[in-house]
């Protein structure tokens, strides 16, 4: 048996692509559209969280992250600081 392969359009770059190495963004009816791995990779979100910035409330001496400068505790925004704390050391 032979295997034919079937080649598809990618729809961003227009590419021919292996349909295997494809991924269907939208599936109606007949109508396809692929995308391929390198466009995939391309389009993929770099995390959806939001853009917080880290503070320090040196009156209740809390840390905290915030997409607002104002201390949870407190409720003000007198003695904050901005922290070294990354979002990134948050989440790992
Ligand atoms: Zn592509
Ligand atoms: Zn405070």
């Amino acid at each position: 048996m032979v295997v034919i392969k079937t080649n598809v359009n990618c729809y961003q770059c227009y590419q021919a692509v292996d349909k295997t190495e494809t991924l269907v963004v939208l599936s109606k009816g007949l109508q396809k559209l692929y995308q391929c791995a390198n466009c995939y990779k391309k389009n993929k979100p770099q995390g959806r969280f939001e853009q917080r910035k880290s503070f320090y409330c040196e009156k209740c001496k809390y840390k905290f992250s915030s997409k607002k400068p104002l201390c949870p505790y407190c409720n003000s925004s007198e003695r904050l600081t901005k922290s070294n704390i990354t979002v990134y050391d948050l989440i790992g």
